[in-house]
């Protein structure tokens, strides 16, 4: 295993990043996905090597560029694990650029794998259009209280703290909701995770919000700035999950042109068939493609340039091409493919979420048109 753009990357980091990879999570992937368990011994291993938060200045305060490479890493050895990281590495995110100097604090324990955060956005009714949430918090005395549900959060079942947005103006439409930082207690969970497609094993699941009790201390950023302040994160976020997606398609194009070397149909390897040769070149020049996207958008992030439109472009290829990717090498190993005994379906019920979450593909050719066009 080769880490992608390795000259970029410090020698050091590179070797530890693989070893880790390779010793601690390929090995676990299958098992991860079929249990649906959170990788509780991963996510502290992490933590313990100091490769949560990477890109974080209290972690090794590596570029964003880095940072995608490092998350292409992980998901082509398991999705579920680089998801878990995108979204511990967001929550940092957000706490390190709007948050106090109390909430800041809970950053180490969260990069030393002590603790998990959620960014809990969505609800039952408000999804893509996340300004239409209904969680509110009510201001009283020196406290707000949240009342509310969240659905489809990554991490809610393990979490011990969310970040949770909520309407703190009704009239005021998006500048009327604000962030808060909430801790285990203040909200519960639904009986279990979701029992999902793909990427099994991040506790996806609901936030429950009923007459919870924050200190005004606990707003995260000004009253008011919370959908801002969301947007600008999953601007971040997408990029990593546009690294996700090209990781799970590079995962998927690499067993295919193995398998394809390897088998023999006609007297010869399928390899050697033009069919197959021209598939295998198409994967590789679409995930080629949809790297450089990434990479590009993460290095506007690194020299302080607008990225919002490049961040979505590469969440879309991206994912699209995870999606396709996978698909093809499923069929490159033709029955095999269709075995659970080999990581060809996981591939493709992983690839699909990155289609779905941190905005549909719908929804980022809204980000990008409104950018384009107005
Ligand atoms: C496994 C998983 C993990 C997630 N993790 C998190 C998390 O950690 N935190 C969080 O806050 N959220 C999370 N989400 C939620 C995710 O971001 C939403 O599911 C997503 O934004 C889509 O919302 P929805 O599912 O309600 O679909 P809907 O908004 O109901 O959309 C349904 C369909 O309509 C399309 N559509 C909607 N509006 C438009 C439009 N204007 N134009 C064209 N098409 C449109 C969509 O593209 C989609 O195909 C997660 C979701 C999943 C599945």
């Amino acid at each position: 295993m080769t880490i992608h753009g390795e000259g970029d990357l410090k020698t050091e980091i590179a070797e530890r990043l693989r070893t880790f990879v390779e010793d601690e999570v390929a090995p676990h992937a299958a098992r991860i996905d079929r249990e649906n368990a959170f990788p509780e011994d991963i996510y502290r291993k992490m933590g313990e090597e100091g490769l949560l938060g990477l890109a974080r200045p209290q972690g090794a305060a590596m570029s964003t560029l880095e940072w995608a490479m490092w998350v292409e890493e992980l998901a082509a050895a398991s999705a579920t694990v680089a998801d878990i990281v995108c979204s511990a590495d967001l929550v940092a995110l957000i706490l390190d650029e709007h948050g106090t100097q109390e909430q800041r604090s809970m950053i180490g324990p969260l990069l030393a794998g002590e603790a998990v955060g959620a960014f809990a956005l969505t609800e039952a009714r408000a999804g893509s259009n996340a300004a239409a949430i209904e969680t509110v918090a009510h201001h009283e005395g020196n406290s707000y209280v949240l009342d509310g549900a969240k659905a489809w959060i990554t991490c809610a079942q393990r979490a011990d703290w969310a970040i949770v947005l909520a309407k703190t103006d009704q009239a005021a439409g998006t500048r009327g909701i604000t962030a808060f930082l909430v801790e285990r207690g203040g909200f519960t969970n639904g009986e279990r995770p979701y029992d999902t497609m793909g990427q099994r094993g991040t506790a996806v699941g609901e936030l429950h919000l009923d007459g919870c009790r924050v200190p005004e201390g606990m707003t995260v950023g000004e009253p008011g700035r919370g959908y801002k302040l969301a947007m600008k994160a999953l601007d971040t976020g997408r990029i990593g999950i546009a690294a996700l997606a090209v990781g799970v398609a590079r995962a998927a194009y690499e067993a295919a042109v193995d398998f394809a070397s390897r088998r023999e149909q006609f007297g010869q390897t399928i390899a050697s068939f033009q069919g197959l040769r021209w598939m295998l070149v198409d994967m590789a020049t679409d995930i080629e493609a949809a790297r450089l996207l990434t990479h590009r958008a993460a290095q506007l992030k690194d020299t302080a340039r607008p990225y919002t439109t490049q961040s979505a472009m590469a969440k879309l290829r991206a994912s699209d091409v995870a999606m396709r990717v996978s698909v093809d090498a499923l069929q490159v190993h033709g029955a095999s493919g269709y075995s659970r005994d080999l990581p060809l379906e996981r591939y493709v019920r992983d690839a699909k979420l990155t289609q779905i979450y941190e905005g549909t593909n719908q929804i980022q050719r809204e980000v990008i048109a409104r950018q384009l066009l107005g």
